[in-house]
């Protein structure tokens, strides 16, 4: 039945399904996505079935949840054999990869092995390639269906652990959702469909497929039919109506190209569906037809997107060998040179990265940025906080009559308030040096990748230096919260500010000298701080980094870590796989 529908294949079409083979051959996947197609649907609504009389291959099917892993089937029109499987999966959790000769496929066996014997399911993929002159080239996904109720033995979430398994297919913009449908029951509620449309809203590649058109409600034709001519639920790509084996006819051995046979006649002799037909709506074979052509199309939409990943990935993994390929020399006055360079290198990148200049992983001083801004929020929420609290002022008055209130008064509210903001100054010093000390340490990483010694000596190097300015900081803070604590504002400024409120209550009073002490907080504490932890820390590391010339044991310094040489040799492939799919 594929051999026809290959037939099909029009010559313009297979260069790109050959292209993305090509790029799966050479392992590029594991790089990033590839255009594929993903069937997703509610429990036995049909996506094994369906599967299965696309490919010419059985699969397990039934009742229940029969399909526990994801399964990818990668068919492949290969000449000159008969019909070849081979079963691939990864043990959980291990990168040990064994694979399987299939005579039949037991794929049970495997995800038993995988989900665990029983019921609940598992994200590990198991790959199934069949390779045959009868199928077309096509790579598709099935995933467990969408279960409602769980049953006996099952997780209490194992609804929500299908869904997030689905979600994290469909959502790729590669993967064309090839969601299926029953036509026996309501549509618009099937969760598959549901979910197709919130990752693609606008259906660009979601194409419906409904299933067990021979089970129809007597009477509910006419709404189907509304349905196929996307007049319910509309979607760019439409609806096919197929019709596959029942349990019935999969017990009475009906092989699947018998099956075909029965589906063209069913539909030829059904009163209602016989249109769909002529409308290329319907059969398996149409359905095939459509899939590739979309997959094409697909592939020819994704390939500028792609062509682009695979030039950045390989920039990035030829930088990344450029830094490990060039190792230390073996003669001392090279090694000592190619010391002073690493070290050097180091010493101007800590410099950049204090002026902000080098980026990394993350911006720097974006991140500092939202520290400050906490800061500043944590002062505003203060600020309501003393204008909101009235009972302060009462707690603190004395035998006078309101508005009596003397200066002693006065101080004590402000003092007691002005002294809530020592905490969030401590977490606000502590949160920058988190951040700055990260960054510190992907200097390092990238400086010193390969040497371990190197590496050891910096981080304890930028562990004292930090935890010596953080002392330092901690004392200028400590001071400048004991200098707000005297009240003091210029005369000219406060009488300006009395001015400005006019004979207003003592409380009205309090609360611009308490706005000014916040302001002033604002932005010292940010400055002092990146001042201590930032651009003294810096100062001080880069100098002491070129300190360590001075009498240096080089080829102790220089040691290369045992892993350097497979990473090296692991970039190597990879980038050779890069490589390949750019030719
Ligand atoms: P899955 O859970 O979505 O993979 O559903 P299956 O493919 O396992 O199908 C569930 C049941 O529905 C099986 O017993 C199939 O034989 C049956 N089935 C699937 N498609 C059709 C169809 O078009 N007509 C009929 N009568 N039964 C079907
Ligand atoms: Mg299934």
């Amino acid at each position: 039945m594929m051999g026809e529908v290959h037939s099909h294949l029009e010559e313009n079409i297979r260069p790109y399904i050959d292209l993305i083979d090509t790029l799966r051959s050479v392992g590029i996947q594991k790089d990033l996505a590839l255009p594929t197609i993903v069937v997703i649907g509610d429990q036995s609504s049909g996506k094994s079935s369906v599967l299965e009389a696309l490919s010419g291959v059985a699969l397990p099917r039934g009742k229940g949840i029969v399909t526990r892993c994801p399964l990818e089937l990668r068919l492949k029109k290969v000449t000159g054999v008969n019909w070849k499987a081979v079963l691939t999966y990864c043990k959980k959790k291990t990168d040990l990869w064994i694979q399987h000769q299939l005579h039949k496929i037991s794929k049970t066996a495997s995800q038993n092995e995988l989900a665990g014997k029983g019921v609940g399911i598992s994200d590990d993929l198991i790959t199934l390639e069949v390779m045959s002159p009868d199928v077309c080239d096509l790579t598709l996904i099935d995933l467990p269906g969408i279960a409602r109720v769980p049953l006996k033995g099952q997780p209490e979430d194992i609804g929500e652990q299908i869904k997030r398994l689905i979600i994290k297919f469909i959502e790729k913009q590669e993967t064309i959702n090839l969601v299926v449908v029953p036509c026996n029951i309501d549509i618009a509620t099937t969760e598959a469909l549901k979910m197709a449309q919130e990752v693609d809203p606008e259906g660009k590649r979601t194409v419906a497929i409904l299933t067990k058109p021979d089970l129809i409600d007597k009477g509910t034709e006419k709404s189907v039919l509304a349905i196929v001519h996307n007049e319910v639920i509309p979607l760019c790509k439409g609806y096919t109506m197929v019709k596959c084996r029942g349990q019935q006819q999969i017990d009475d051995d009906i092989s699947l190209e018998q099956a075909t046979q029965i589906e063209r006649d069913f539909f030829q002799n059904h009163d209602y569906f016989r249109c769909l037909l002529k409308e290329d709506k319907a059969t398996i074979k149409c359905l095939a037809i459509k899939l590739t052509q979309e997959l094409v199309d697909h592939i020819k939409k994704s390939l500028p997107h792609l062509d682009e990943q695979i030039k950045k990935h390989l920039w990035d993994k030829r930088n990344e060998l450029k830094e490990c390929e060039g190792g230390p020399p073996q003669d001392p006055k090279g090694a000592k040179q190619f010391l002073t360079q690493t070290l050097k290198r180091f010493s101007d990148q800590i410099t950049s990265l204090s002026s902000g200049e080098l980026i990394l992983e993350e911006n720097l001083f974006a991140q500092l940025r939202a520290e400050f801004k906490e800061w500043n929020d944590q002062l505003s929420r203060s600020k309501t906080s003393f204008s909101d609290s009235k009972a302060v002022s009462q707690e603190n008055r004395g035998r006078e009559l309101p508005g009596f209130s003397n200066y002693k008064v006065f101080e004590t509210v402000l003092q007691k308030h002005v002294a809530k903001l020592n905490k969030p100054a401590n977490d606000l010093l502590r949160g920058m040096k988190d951040i700055i000390l990260e960054h510190l340490l992907d200097v390092v990483n990238h400086c010193f990748r390969n040497y371990s010694v190197l590496k050891n000596i910096t981080v304890s190097k930028i562990n004292n230096i930090l935890s010596g300015q953080q002392e330092k900081a901690e004392q200028r803070i400590s001071e400048q919260f004991k200098m707000e604590n005297l009240i003091y504002t210029q005369d000219p400024i406060f009488l300006k500010i009395l001015s400005e409120i006019g004979n207003e209550q003592f409380s009205k009073k309090q609360l611009p000298m308490f706005d000014k002490k916040l302001q002033r907080m604002a932005d010292q504490l940010p400055m002092m701080i990146s001042l201590f932890m930032l651009k003294e820390t810096a100062e001080v590391l880069s100098t002491d980094i070129l300190g360590l010339l001075d009498g240096a044991n080089v080829s102790e310094l220089l040691f290369e870590d045992s892993d350097v040489s497979k990473r090296r040799k692991d970039l190597r492939d990879h980038l050779d796989r890069l490589t390949g799919s750019v030719d």
